[in-house]
């Protein structure tokens, strides 16, 4: 069978592609990810993807799209983490779910399937719904199993692994938990710019 895989970044591809390939699966990627901020971070990532691709023999199709205005303003309101998490994934899944069934792909499926920081209830309703809305079968498969073998690929293929999931929003909370976790004597410059963030006040210790 062949399946169009939508893939959030090249460390979360590496156990994904060799468990659907052990299947005989016939794979194509696709990066579609204007969740990702900022748009340097966006790049990087796709950038390590197609090198990773490269070295794999993985096809990829359709273009990195971005716009991170209409990003934003789908889930203005919907913020909170998890509320915001069903809006991003459904949109990826169901961008990826449209190139499939115009492509002729049997399936389809996510790298996102492979994260334990993910809500896996959220992907799998959003891939379904995405497959009745565009007529193709979503593939679902728990492989969170196989994380810790990922980043262990991952490393040695020497890929970029970045330390927050992607929207301007979990990379607050990612500094914020950081920072948390740092010893008590250590500044807390970083931890006051999180928390300014997170709840929308201005940074006045930056300068202009
Ligand atoms: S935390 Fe990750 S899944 Fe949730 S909205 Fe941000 S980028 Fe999307």
């Amino acid at each position: 069978m062949n399946l169009l895989l939508h893939i959030c970044c090249a460390p979360c591809s590496t156990a994904t592609i060799e468990a659907w390939r052990l299947e005989a699966v016939e794979l194509t990627g696709v990066f579609f990810n204007p969740n990702i901020h900022p748009y340097a971070e966006h790049q990087r990532r796709y950038d390590t993807l197609l090198a990773y691709a490269s070295k794999t023999d993985l096809p990829l199709i359709g273009e990195p799209l971005y716009d991170v205005t209409a990003w934003l303003r789908q889930v203005h309101g919907q913020e909170k983490k998890g509320v915001r998490c069903r809006v991003c994934i459904a949109e990826r899944l169901r961008h990826t779910a449209g190139l499939a069934a115009a492509a002729g792909f049997e399936a389809f499926s996510t790298t996102l399937l492979i994260s334990p920081w993910q809500e896996h209830e959220i992907i799998r309703e959003e891939g379904e719904r995405a497959a009745a809305e565009a007529g193709v079968e979503f593939r679902y498969r728990d492989l969170r199993p196989q994380y810790r073998h990922g980043v262990d690929l991952a490393k040695e293929a020497g890929l970029y692994r970045q330390i927050y999931c992607g929207c301007i929003f979990s990379e607050a909370e990612a500094a914020l938990a950081r920072e948390k976790r740092r010893p008590a004597n250590k500044p807390k410059v970083a931890l006051e710019r999180a928390q300014r963030r997170l709840s929308n006040k201005p940074d006045r210790s930056r300068k202009a």
